[in-house]
Formats: C-alpha cells, sequence, structure tokens
C-alpha cells in the first residue's frame, strides 16, 4: 500500500492475545469527543486515543454474500489472504441470509428464488446447481426441468441448503476464516494523507481496548438491509398496544403463531402481495393439510392485480387474484441485457421512474401455489380484499385485532383477525445502519435517486475517494444506481467483478484474465485450494 506509512502495525492475530489491560486504562481505546466531530482523521489522532491501528489493504465490512464473494473474487485474481480483512458479526458469510430465509418461511430444504446464474461459491456459475442436484441424487429431472422452463414447468431453482453446502465448502478453499476479525463497525472515516480508518468494536473481552481502527486503501460495504421496515400503522398499533404477539412481520421470528394457529381455529390476516405473502401462505395452507389447523386466511392486497401491470415498451407484467407475476425480482434483462443497458445510461429521477416501472411486489407464478389457492379457494376459507389500511386497533371482541379499510371505491370495512402477518418490507432508510448513518454525515457519502447510498457505476461510493484510496458498497443499500440487480447472488457477484477491476487499475492487484481464470476453474473444479 503506498500512501499509508507504518506508524504502529498490529497484526490482527497478535490482539487477541495482548494481555488485558491494568483497570485503569480501560477506557482508553475508545472514541474520543475530538474523533467523533472530526470528518478527516490523522494518525495521531487515533494513536493519542489509544486505539491500536492494524495495517491492511483492503476490508470488507459486513462479512455477509456480498463480502463473500467480493473477497473470493479478489483471492481468485490473486490477492493474497493477509490482505483482506473482512469484519462482521457473523460467524459464517450465510448466517444472516439463513436467518433471514428460515424466518420467511424457506428453510434449506425449499427452493430459493433465484436460478443458477448467481452462485456466490462459484464464479463462473458451472457446472451450475441444477447439474450438481441431479448428480447428488441422481436423477435428470433438474435438467429435464431446465431444459423444459418457463413454458412447461416453473423455473428450476437451488434448495437454501446447496447454496449454503456450496458457500461452506468455498470458504475453507479460499481461507475465509484467516480474514475474519469479530465485532461491530462503528464507521469508517477517511485518514489524512490517503486511506481510511474503519473503526471496528470487538465482542466485549476479545481485545484488551474496546476500539480497534483497520487503516487500509480500499474499503468494501456489504452490511445488508439497514433494517426492518413495518408498515408505519402496524408500527404504530405494536407502540401504542404494546402488543407484539398479535402483530407480527414475516421476517422475525414468528413460529409461535403457527404453533398457535394449530392448536386453536383462527383468522390471520395476511399484508402483502410479494413473494413472502405466497411463502407464508404455502405454510399456513399446509400447517391446515398437514396438521389440523383450522385457520380462516384473510389476505390484504393494497393493490390488488386482476390481469396485466406495469407495461413497458412491449412488455407487460401478467398477473391474477391479487397478484403481480413475476419469475425473478428484476425482468432478466436487468442484470446483463439490454435493460441493464438501458439503467445505465439514466440518471436522476429518470432512472428513478424506470425502477417505478419495473417495480413493486411480485411474485412467481408457481404452479403449486396456483393449485394451493385455488383449492383454499374452493374450500371457502382462504378470501382477499383490496384496501388501503387507515386504522389498526384492537377489536371489540376480545383477543381480535381490527384492521379498518377503505377500498379503491371509498367502501370502509373492517377486517377482524387474530393474528396479522405483514409481507410488506424490510429495507429501512440508511440511517438505521449507524455506520451508513455516519457514512453520510462524515465521510462524504450522499444518497442517489431512490434515497439509497449514491454509488458509480464501479460501485465506488460517490464523495469518498481519498487520494489514492477508494470505498465501495454493494447489496441493498445501493439499490437505485446504475445496476437494478444489486440484491441479488447475480448483482453482487457483478459487482464483485466490477469492484475487482476498479481496484487493479490502480495497480494494486491484477485483473482477472483469461487464462488465469481458466487455471484458477480447474482449481475449484478440483477443490484446491488458491
Ligand atoms: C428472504 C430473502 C430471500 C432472498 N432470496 C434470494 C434468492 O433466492 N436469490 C438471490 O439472488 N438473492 C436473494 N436474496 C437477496 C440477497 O442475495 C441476500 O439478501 C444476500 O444475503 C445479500 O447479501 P449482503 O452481503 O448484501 O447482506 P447479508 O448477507 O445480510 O450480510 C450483511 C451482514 O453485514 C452485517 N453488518 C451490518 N452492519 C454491520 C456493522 N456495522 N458491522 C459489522 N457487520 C455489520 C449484518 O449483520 C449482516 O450479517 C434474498 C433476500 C432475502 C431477505
Amino acid at each position: 500500500m503506498t500512501n499509508v506509512p507504518d506508524i504502529i502495525s498490529v497484526p490482527s492475530s497478535v490482539i487477541a492475545q495482548l494481555p488485558d489491560p491494568p483497570k485503569d486504562r480501560v477506557e482508553r481505546g475508545d472514541l474520543t469527543p475530538g474523533l467523533l466531530a472530526t470528518g478527516v482523521w490523522t494518525d495521531e489522532m487515533v494513536t493519542a486515543a489509544g486505539i491500536p491501528i492494524v495495517d491492511v489493504a483492503f476490508v470488507t465490512v459486513g462479512g455477509g454474500v456480498g463480502s463473500f464473494v467480493l473477497a473470493n473474487h479478489l483471492r481468485i485474481a490473486g490477492v493474497s489472504a493477509e490482505s483482506i480483512k473482512v469484519l462482521t458479526n457473523i460467524d459464517t458469510p450465510w448466517q444472516t441470509y439463513e436467518y433471514l430465509t428460515r424466518v420467511s418461511q424457506i428453510p434449506r430444504q425449499e427452493r430459493l428464488r433465484s436460478d443458477s446464474t448467481g452462485m456466490p461459491d462459484c464464479l463462473w456459475a458451472w457446472p451450475s446447481y441444477a447439474l450438481r442436484e441431479a448428480r447428488a441424487e441422481k436423477t435428470i429431472a433438474p435438467i429435464w426441468n431446465v431444459l423444459a422452463e418457463p413454458n412447461w414447468l416453473d423455473y428450476w431453482t437451488p434448495r437454501a441448503g446447496t447454496v449454503f453446502d456450496g458457500m461452506a465448502r468455498e470458504s475453507a478453499r479460499f481461507g475465509w476464516e484467516r480474514m475474519l476479525a469479530k465485532g461491530q463497525v462503528r464507521m469508517v472515516r477517511k485518514r489524512q494523507g490517503g486511506g481510511y480508518f474503519t473503526i471496528l468494536t470487538p465482542p466485549p473481552g476479545a481485545a484488551p481496548t474496546k476500539r480497534i481502527a483497520y487503516r487500509s486503501q480500499f474499503v468494501h460495504l456489504a452490511v445488508g438491509y439497514p433494517g426492518l421496515k413495518f408498515l408505519p400503522d402496524l408500527q404504530e398499533y405494536r407502540q401504542k398496544y404494546g402488543d407484539r404477539d398479535r402483530v407480527v412481520n414475516a421476517y422475525e421470528p414468528h413460529e409461535h403463531v403457527y404453533e398457535s394457529l394449530q392448536r386453536k381455529p383462527s383468522i390471520v390476516l395476511v399484508r402483502g402481495g410479494g413473494i413472502v405473502a405466497s411463502r407464508v401462505l404455502q405454510r399456513l395452507m399446509e400447517d391446515r393439510w398437514n396438521h389440523g389447523a383450522q385457520t380462516q386466511i384473510v389476505h390484504l392486497f393494497r393493490t390488488y392485480v386482476s390481469g396485466k401491470n406495469n407495461k413497458y415498451g412491449p412488455a407487460q407484467r401478467k398477473g391474477g387474484d391479487g397478484f403481480a407475476y413475476q419469475g425473478f425480482n428484476w425482468p432478466k434483462g436487468a442484470w446483463g441485457g439490454q435493460l441493464r443497458d438501458k439503467f445505465d445510461s439514466l440518471e436522476g429521477k429518470d432512472r428513478a421512474d424506470l425502477y417505478k416501472a419495473l417495480g413493486g411486489a411480485h411474485t412467481p407464478k408457481r404452479k403449486l401455489w396456483q393449485q394451493q389457492m385455488g383449492r383454499a379457494r374452493t374450500e371457502g376459507w382462504y378470501q382477499t380484499f383490496q384496501g388501503e389500511v387507515t386504522e389498526v386497533r384492537p377489536s371489540a371482541t376480545p383477543g381480535k385485532v381490527a384492521t379498518v379499510i377503505q377500498s379503491k371505491s371509498g367502501l370502509t370495512s373492517v377486517l377482524e383477525a387474530d393474528v396479522i402477518i405483514d409481507c410488506t418490507g424490510l429495507e429501512a432508510d440508511l440511517r438505521e445502519n449507524r455506520l451508513l448513518s455516519d457514512l453520510l454525515e462524515h465521510a462524504g457519502g450522499g444518497r442517489n435517486p431512490l434515497g439509497r447510498l449514491d454509488v458509480e457505476r464501479t460501485f465506488e461510493v460517490r464523495g469518498t475517494r481519498n487520494g489514492n484510496a477508494r470505498m465501495y458498497a454493494s447489496g441493498a443499500a445501493t439499490l437505485g444506481g446504475y445496476y437494478a440487480g444489486v440484491d441479488s447472488f447475480l448483482g453482487l457477484q457483478y459487482a464483485a467483478f466490477r469492484i475487482a477491476d476498479d481496484i487493479a487499475e490502480t495497480g494494486f492487484c491484477p485483473k482477472l484474465g483469461t487464462g488465469r481464470s481458466l487455471s484458477q476453474w480447474w482449481k475449484w473444479f478440483r477443490h484446491r485450494s488458491i
């Protein structure tokens, strides 16, 4: 690293072995008011605060799927494990993703939404997950499915467990564990003279000081979703009545709901028309058929889709029974076709308008879900409603919650339910993540036309460059930029390609060329370490 002199260079492996500090020094090594208030730090300021400095060329913050694919790409391109530090609060790179999929009703054996175009454990995406499954289970069914989709069969997608197992295998191959430093990242600040300081708060007792400063030339932020976005009316209900049992979000643990539904006949109100609503409906319906639950389902759509919707040029999305149908979370061309070029060419409001035209809640039209909903309708315990919610309050009937809705025609009705499952949102404002909030306030980060973190086409965070040092971001926090599919495996891999190429242009590492790519694929195929 050219721009960052060695003042105190403490390898991270040594830090964990330092003896505990004497009691009178416990508060040493914490952020001072001076550091908190200053945007650009000198080495002396950090040293004076007693915060140990660890030098490393590249830091990635988050340690989830986004960090994993970029670290993997850099290692394959030739960067050593010693030059990369992953600052993270999780033990495995799929931990947060597995948590979110599990609570939203995609346990390991269930299939994900995306296909094999994005494979976090294999940047070449070949052999595909379908080939792997065919080989492991000695069946040609996945291959036949891929050939016959989407006209005769639904899109084939891998089981969640297949993706996690692949990542576990690849982690061991490229030395993921060697790069980890556990803790919560508090902030990234520019360093006077070039580079950045990334401040990590290690778990209590894991280090002799409260904070550690990682001084690096490159920083990558892949911190996932800033938080849970609860619908304002449900948030208000929970706060006002202190009731967190009857009103739950699909992304928080709510197994108690399904357990209680199996014990007692109840009415459940499901809100939302996206894929999470489809999964929750599947669980509720299967619990009725397989476990004797007597649940009545009331499904509320804010926008009820009864036919074609969201027109873009000659293309139009199909819909029915309230849902808008789409196989993947963007039209396929947004990842690598003409829509990718379109997003890439637009600025400001024009780009925001394109997001709006292609956005909205939607779900894949899967045959199983169609059959299940058809049967539920015939048996008379699944009903749909359209309406804008005006109020959620305790009902006059003890133990029930009343949802007041106003339909498009202006009619007001009240829906009573024992439980409400909110399947509408996960993403919250950037400010909900302390690190991103600090970035906006002190390190030069800004917002894009959708209000998320503004990044260049190379995924460099606009406004944060510092000398020859660069800061990048990928994942959900950057939605609204020049590439729509950022919050997907393929999008994270696309971002990793762009970032690795951009880093290579600074001369830090070689660009991944055809020869090395082929030889590295051969190593990957034979599971040889890098
Ligand atoms: C239910 C669900 C299903 C999905 N299904 C698919 C699918 O089928 N196909 C697909 O391609 N994509 C899918 N996605 C989207 C996406 O691929 C995943 O969400 C993926 O995990 C995103 O990776 P990430 O690195 O951005 O975030 P994560 O994997 O969530 O990792 C970010 C990590 O950063 C940590 N972090 C945040 N702030 C800090 C901090 N200050 N210090 C330290 N650590 C911090 C977080 O705790 C988290 O562990 C799905 C998403 C969800 C929610």
